[in-house]
């Protein structure tokens, strides 16, 4: 790149530099030992040198092939036909150890001076549009251009942003009532994350991706669980509330820290244990089962409790359900938006609930909106639930305030009698 960077400045001309990934290699690998791979990616090297004998080339690691062309004076090199000509060259027929294969690949292209203006520049833009090329949103051919930029600056901002916010507190707490249909009473407050920025206020969807993605899932729950605790500490002392819910990550699951973290902070706000429900989804328990299992007895042990979240959405697996210590299933919104108009959903949700009766588990029924859909669970069985119809998540002042307007018995749900 630097000896491209130095012809261009003594004779002008423009470089085109290309990072080229192999798709599923490792596959490759498996199929025809190290040996057969490493032959086929020799082979894939010399055809790279027949089709653009002016590029340098170098294979960079395992399945990766980096190429800088230069063309002097006027001639100007059009990336997105280099593109098009290493992806044929890669999708070519190869014949190792008497076997066809077809690979397929993808490829990230810049130019420079015009866009890239230093090596290093180069460089770190052909990784960006590989990386594109990578996810596969723009094709298998990604020229690094203006909206690359942007994408990649604005996601950089965002990273600010997200760092600068978890500083300055601007992540919050929202609560949302988990209702006793029975005596129309809030049985617990499901923690959900909100982040505002200035007047908006940006919901789980919008950031917990970037969050995961940093790496600062921890941190976050950490600190929304904190601030939670601090905003219902009240309510959770004088009876109002029974219990608060908290949503953990399938990725905190890898940090065994955190369950201890979770039982600092509840021991520091001063509440039993059994006050804490730890929401947990089926994807990230069945993850790594016998992980999740020790962290669950842990907490189970410590007398906090455990829902499944998401219930009916994942691939249950009946044997582990009955061999972890689960308080709580939560039944799916997806489910209940469908058990109006599906009877086999109706009798999905009746399984459920007697499946949940049988291991001596409670039942919550999520995302409830309608009256009808609250009077069929409530006729299956299931008495506690969640969902628009009672409230949306609030935050703890706005909950105050409608806790305070329903008095001391905490009726949140004047609507929900009509079911
Ligand atoms: P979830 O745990 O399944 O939470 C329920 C979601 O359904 C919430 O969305 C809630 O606002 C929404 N919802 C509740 N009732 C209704 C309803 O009647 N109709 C409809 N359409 N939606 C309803 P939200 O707040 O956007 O959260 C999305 C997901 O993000 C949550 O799904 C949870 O998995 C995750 N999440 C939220 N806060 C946190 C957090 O602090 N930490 C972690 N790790 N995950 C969180
Ligand atoms: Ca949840
Ligand atoms: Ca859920």
């Amino acid at each position: 790149l630097d000896d491209a960077f130095e012809r261009v400045e003594v004779c002008g001309g423009n470089i085109v530099c290309a990072l080229m990934n192999i798709d599923g290699f490792s596959r490759v690998n498996d199929q025809l030992g190290h040996g057969g791979a490493d032959r086929l990616l020799a082979l894939l090297g010399r055809r790279l040198r027949t089709i653009v004998p002016e590029a340098r080339i170098a294979r960079l690691d395992g399945d990766e092939f980096g190429l800088v062309l230069w063309a002097a004076g006027g001639d100007r090199l059009d990336p997105r036909a280099i593109g098009e000509t290493l992806l044929a060259a890669v999708r070519a027929d190869a014949i190792i150890d008497n076997r066809l294969w077809r690979l397929d690949g993808r490829i990230g292209l810049v130019t420079a001076p015009s866009v890239a203006s230093s090596a290093a520049e180069l460089h770190s833009f052909a990784d960006a549009a590989v990386l594109a090329a990578k996810k596969g949103l723009a094709g298998a051919i990604v020229v690094f251009d203006d909206s690359l930029r942007m994408a990649i600056d604005s996601r950089r901002r965002r990273e600010v942003d997200m760092r600068e916010a978890l500083g300055a507190d601007a992540f919050e707490p929202w609560l949302q009532p988990i209702v006793d249909v029975r005596g129309e009473r809030i049985h617990s407050l499901e923690v959900l994350a909100r982040w505002r920025v200035g007047d908006e206020i940006l919901t789980p969807g919008a950031f917990l991706p970037l969050a995961e993605e940093l790496g600062l899932m921890r941190e976050l729950d950490r600190q929304i669980m904190t601030r939670a605790f601090a905003a219902t500490r009240d309510w959770l002392a004088s009876g109002v509330i029974g219990s608060l819910s908290i949503n953990v990550s399938p990725r905190d699951l890898d940090d065994a820290d955190v369950v201890a973290d979770l039982l600092v902070t509840l021991a520091r706000s001063g509440l039993p244990p059994s006050r804490l429900v730890i929401e947990l989804t089926e994807t990230a328990l069945f993850e790594d089962f016998d992980r999740a299992r020790e962290l669950l007895e842990t907490l189970s042990k410590s007398g906090s409790r455990v829902a499944l979240d998401d219930f009916g959405t994942g691939y249950s697996n009946l044997r582990a359900l009955a061999r972890l210590p689960i308080d709580y299933i939560k039944i799916d919104r997806s489910l209940v938006s469908e058990i109006e108009t599906d009877p086999r959903v109706l009798a999905l949700c009746a399984a459920s609930i007697a499946l949940a009766r049988a291991l001596d588990m409670g039942v919550v029924a999520e995302g409830v909106e309608t009256p009808t859909q609250a009077h069929l669970l409530r006729a299956l069985g299931c008495q506690r639930m969640q969902g628009y119809l009672f409230s949306p998540a609030l935050s703890a002042e706005a909950l105050g305030r409608k806790l305070h307007a329903y008095g001391a018995s905490s009726e949140l749900a004047p609507r929900a009698r009509s079911a």
